[in-house]
């Protein structure tokens, strides 16, 4: 029995979770968030794209991965976000993290941010349309 390949391109979604730890506050918000004080924070990339029938695939994991670790991790994973960002919120950092991501990750359409497990963001780019 022969086995099968997939000669034609299909759509299809690839997903690479993160995560980081890191300090922030919050300097437009009036509560305890105003405070110094520090999450564990999850992420998800998601990029979409047609399946190359040549390599299988939409995108390596490998080049997702090395990407987030450079252009994210290296500059959010125990840091102070409020270095990066003015207001760092997980609206501002999940854009964030998209467009620092962007130049480098072609097909990317999607970053889900959970500052805590029961509550994320999605970031879809500039395009004015929420999740
Ligand atoms: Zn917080």
């Amino acid at each position: 029995m022969p086995t099968i390949d997939y000669v034609d391109a299909r759509r299809a979604r690839l997903e690479v979770e993160f995560h980081f730890a890191a300090a922030h506050r919050l300097p437009r918000y009036e509560g305890p968030c105003f405070r110094m004080h520090g999450h564990n924070y999850t992420f998800t990339v998601a990029l979409e794209g047609e399946v190359d029938p040549a390599t299988g695939m939409v995108a390596d994991f490998g080049v997702v991965k090395g990407a987030v670790q450079e252009q994210v991790l290296a500059r959010c994973d125990h840091r102070t976000l409020n270095d990066v960002l003015e207001n760092p919120t997980a609206e501002n950092i999940a854009r964030w993290i998209f467009e620092t991501l962007e130049p480098r990750l072609p097909g990317l359409v999607e970053v889900r941010l959970f500052e805590i497990p029961d509550s994320c963001v999605v970031y879809r780019g500039g395009r004015g349309r929420a999740a």
